[in-house]
């Protein structure tokens, strides 16, 4: 099936770009583009074709002006270890592309160190994840 513009129909020829027209999320050419809002974040522009697509994780609670506390996801271990493997680098090369020790990757990795905010973005950055989420999702889950 051929993507159309939404609004005027046209096939689209580029990548599809989402706006927001009154309210109304639309598929739109570049023509139509103007017509409307951009929405939907990072149009995975940058995103090199093989590596996996960051995870987008639309803020689901309202913001009230101010923006969510983030905290570590207390699952941080699991998504480093998963993303790195899925990367297919071992812990010394991630140990590499961060400038971090060996032993570092690991403790994080086993859940004995907690990555401090800047070192949280370093894996962020190289390894494509989240690992941040609003506190008030935390408060939300059980069994932590
Ligand atoms: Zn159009």
């Amino acid at each position: 099936m051929k993507a159309a513009c939404e609004v005027c129909g046209s096939p689209l020829r580029t990548g599809p770009n989402r706006v927001e027209i009154d309210g109304a999320i639309m598929i739109v050419c570049n023509n139509c583009v103007k017509l409307g809002r951009p929405v939907g974040g990072p149009v995975v522009r940058d995103v090199r074709p093989g590596q996996v697509h960051p995870s987008f994780r639309p803020a689901q609670s309202s913001f009230g002006g101010s923006s969510p506390e983030l905290e570590v996801d207390p699952e941080y271990n699991l998504k480093i270890r998963q993303a790195r493997e899925k990367l297919g680098l071992s812990q010394e090369d991630l140990g590499r592309m961060l400038n971090e020790k060996l032993s570092v990757i690991r403790m994080v990795e086993s859940k004995k160190l907690k990555p401090d905010p800047v070192l949280t973005r370093k894996f962020m950055h190289h390894l494509k994840v989240n690992l941040l989420v609003p506190m008030s999702e935390l408060e939300g889950r059980t069994g932590i």
